[in-house]
């Protein structure tokens, strides 16, 4: 997607301040950050919203969970604890129509999210 900001951070054509990456998953700090740590973990290919994922994005997904848990070990927030989330459309949040896992951690987390 010409116009996607998180497809051109896959591809290279901007770098954020990447903490993972592999050849289906990148994971960059947020700009905007919530919590001590806050990376969003996205899938290289351009997918919209969760909505868009099919059977045969199962291995991807576990991939951006499995990059979710390295990037808690090594930001020293796997113990602790720590949250992971995905917005999905508008009244979720979503801003950014590129699949994306937030991983929040280093404080205290509420629940009910607002
Ligand atoms: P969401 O509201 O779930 O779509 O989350 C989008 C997230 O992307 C927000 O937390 C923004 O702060 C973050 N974001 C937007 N643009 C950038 C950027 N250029 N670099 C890093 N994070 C960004």
């Amino acid at each position: 997607m010409d116009d996607c900001i998180f497809c051109k951070m896959a591809n290279g054509e901007i770098r954020p301040d990447v903490v993972y990456e592999d050849d289906q998953v990148l994971a960059f700090r947020d700009l905007n950050p919530q919590a001590p740590t806050h990376v969003l973990v996205i899938p290289r290919r351009h997918i919209g919203t969760l909505n868009e994922l099919g059977p045969s994005d199962a291995e991807l997904v576990g991939r951006l969970f499995l990059a979710a848990r390295e990037v808690a070990q090594a930001e020293g927030i796997a113990e602790r604890g720590y949250r992971t989330l995905i917005n999905c459309n508008a009244e979720a949040g979503q801003s950014v129509f590129h699949v994306h896992l937030h991983v929040l951690g280093g404080r205290r987390m509420h629940w009910p999210p607002g």
